[in-house]
């Protein structure tokens, strides 16, 4: 006699595939506040940065065979900047800030909400995976406190 599998045990083992647990792999980043700002499907270590200013790419759309991350970013949308670039020419930023104590955590290249230009860069050291905890790269380029005095 044929084994039956009723179509109800089929749907829950497909339901038991382990996307349900690599789905919950997001980090979560802060700012120095200790406010949520970022979830993301990957870390920011992990990501390109630019050449200009060294922040943090994260691709909001699927463009060039690439996939967008999954992100959700909490930030207030401020006033675009225009940024002189020393190789010349400028870049308008559209600038998110953090809803808590408003420092400049990220920006994109058209005007929000998020995701509506194709990247979005966060900036160098401003966010921490832990809350109430500095990032290290948030000093870079100050003189650190000599340990060995
Ligand atoms: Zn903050």
């Amino acid at each position: 006699m044929p084994k039956v599998i009723s179509r109800s045990a089929v749907s829950s083992s497909t339901d038991a595939q382990p996307t349900a647990s690599s789905a919950t792999a997001l980090r979560v980043y802060y700012c120095i506040c200790g406010e949520f700002v970022l979830v993301i499907d990957k870390t920011l270590a992990s990501l390109p940065q630019r050449k200009t200013d060294g922040a943090i790419i994260i691709r909001s759309q699927d463009a060039d065979g690439e996939k967008a991350r999954i992100f959700k970013l909490n930030a207030k949308p401020s006033d675009p900047v225009l940024v002189e670039r020393s190789q010349g020419g400028h870049e308008r930023q559209y600038r998110f800030r953090c809803p808590r104590c408003t420092l400049f955590i990220g920006y994109q290249s058209s005007p929000p909400p998020v995701k509506s230009a194709p990247f979005l860069y966060i900036l160098k050291g401003a966010l921490t995976q832990a809350q109430g905890q500095i990032p290290p790269e948030a000093f870079d380029g100050d003189e650190g406190p000599v340990s060995s005095a």
